[in-house]
């Protein structure tokens, strides 16, 4: 089944062809960080116009590399939230004329569903991905703990109360002055840095809980910049290369602790991480170090005994961790697969939009729905 994906939450334009969930025949993104570097971020009414200008030649890209036409395509999928409503619409308002138009199912996808399933873009029959699933989910907007037991499960197991991991990176990338987006350029800076100089605060949010705080840390830092500021005039490159260092040691600390506490506790075979902050390769090796023996320490240096081993995922592509069509199109097909066209329908609720599936003909019961900015879907699980 070829699926084109269509992903206009933020700031990325994005559309591509997948096959069945895994085989990407295209992925075509285009980003408008360039745009948003003069802000220091992203202003909702430009990104939505960028979206308008380039929805169409993005969708009419991602077909022509994937070689196909649109009567090669089975169904429409679509980022439906959570994100930035203004920029949802262009997305949804492509997707669902599209659908209407060529008389296809449109599949509402949400945003998290999507970061998720780019760990299956690329699987390889002989190396299956196995449930139940532990995922890490961080982005610049979401940093959660997700249990899957199966295919299109999703149990919240953890989330934040403020930040998000890749909010902070962004934060402390403008403390220290090194420009936007922030996540990539802290990374680059702490590879030379000295993660040790500053031992920073890791909320735990209780002795059992799964759930983060990042703002104490991003206090933590300020403070720390003032500090320097005050005493010495300016930020030396080697303070600034220490205190990402530092930042950047503990963020990664508090989510593989916690990361790897929820493999134990819902018996995981595998531990996933997703979301733009899956691409920081401290986050990678701090993980990889933590799954690959019977005991790891924690960052307040208590031994952590570990009953099973856990097979460590992320995205096979650094692409596919930050926002792209990819991983929506994997997400419909396997949301699809499971649930078809019984899947459970969004109710909607009075001043909150929801999923509206208007039905036209039998069998494609949805060929349109709406943008809802604040999409959840997760059972609890705790
Ligand atoms: P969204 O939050 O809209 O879902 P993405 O999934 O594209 O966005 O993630 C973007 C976030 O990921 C930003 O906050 C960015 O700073 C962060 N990020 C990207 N690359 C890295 C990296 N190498 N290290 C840490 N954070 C990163
Ligand atoms: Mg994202």
């Amino acid at each position: 089944m070829k699926i084109l994906g269509i992903e206009t939450s933020c700031d990325e334009t994005a559309a591509a062809v997948v096959e069945d969930g895994t085989r990407v025949l295209s992925s075509v993104i285009f980003s408008q960080i360039p745009l948003h570097v003069r802000t220091g971020g992203v202003v909702p009414e430009v990104a939505a116009r960028e979206h308008v200008v380039k929805i169409v030649p993005v969708v009419e890209e991602a077909l022509k590399k994937a070689g196909c036409g649109l009567e090669d395509i089975d169904a429409i999928a679509v980022t439906q939230g959570p994100g930035l409503l203004s920029s949802l619409v262009i997305g949804v308002s492509a997707a669902s004329t599209l659908a209407a138009v060529l008389d296809k199912p449109l599949f509402p996808v949400n945003h998290i569903a999507g970061h998720i399933y780019a760990n299956w873009l690329g699987e390889d029959s002989s190396d299956k991905i196995k449930f139940p699933v532990v995922v890490l989910t961080v982005s610049g907007g979401h940093n959660e703990l997700v249990l899957m037991n199966k295919h299109a499960s999703y149990k919240l197991i953890g989330e934040t109360f403020d930040d998000a991991a890749g909010e902070a990176f962004d934060k402390v990338a403008r403390l220290l002055g090194l420009g936007y987006p922030g996540g990539p350029q802290v990374s680059r800076v702490a590879f030379s840095g000295n993660a040790r100089r500053f031992i920073l605060p890791q909320a735990q949010m209780g002795k059992d809980s799964f759930n983060f705080s990042f703002s104490g840390l991003k206090t933590a830092v300020l403070n720390l910049e003032q500090k320097e500021y005050a005493s010495t005039g300016s930020l030396s490159e080697e303070f600034i290369a220490d205190c990402a260092a530092s930042f950047q040691e503990a963020v990664c600390g508090v989510l593989t602790d916690k990361l790897l506490r929820a493999a134990e506790k819902f018996k995981a075979k595998e531990v996933h991480l997703a979301g733009g902050v899956s691409a920081n390769k401290r986050l990678r090796a701090m993980a990889g170090e933590k799954v690959s023996g019977k005991h790891y320490f924690d960052h307040n240096g208590k031994k952590v005994e570990l009953t099973s081993s856990f097979k460590l995922r992320f995205a096979r592509d650094f692409s596919f961790c930050t926002d792209n069509a990819a991983m929506v199109a994997a997400a419909a097909y396997f949301e699809n697969a499971r649930h078809g066209t019984n899947r459970p329908v969004r109710k909607p609720k009075p001043g909150n939009l929801k999923s509206a599936g208007a039905s036209r003909k039998k069998g494609n019961p949805n060929t349109a729905v709406l943008a809802d900015p604040e999409l959840r879907m997760y059972d609890i699980a705790r």
